[in-house]
């Protein structure tokens, strides 16, 4: 499951994008999905995103997680 807390620290300069695997690591899908990874990053996942079933799937995945993340501190601003 995504980190939310690393991921907003941006270590951008640690992270690598591939994972060994050769797939797209979390933390870059995480960045991807908020739009936080820099530019010279992003064309290099999309073009993997567009060929790789498999990422697809994990970035559906972080995004939904965000998005209902983003919907549980929105309801807790209402209290
Ligand atoms: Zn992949």
């Amino acid at each position: 499951m995504v980190n939310l807390a690393y991921m907003s620290e941006k270590r951008l300069y640690d992270m690598s994008i591939f994972t060994k695997a050769g797939h797209v690591s979390e933390e870059a899908l995480g960045l991807h999905a908020l739009s936080d990874l820099p530019e010279s990053g992003v064309g290099t996942v999309e073009a993997h995103l567009s060929r790789c079933r498999h990422c697809r799937l994990d970035f559906k995945e972080i995004r939904d997680f965000i998005s209902l993340f983003r919907a549980a501190v929105k309801s807790s601003e209402v209290h």
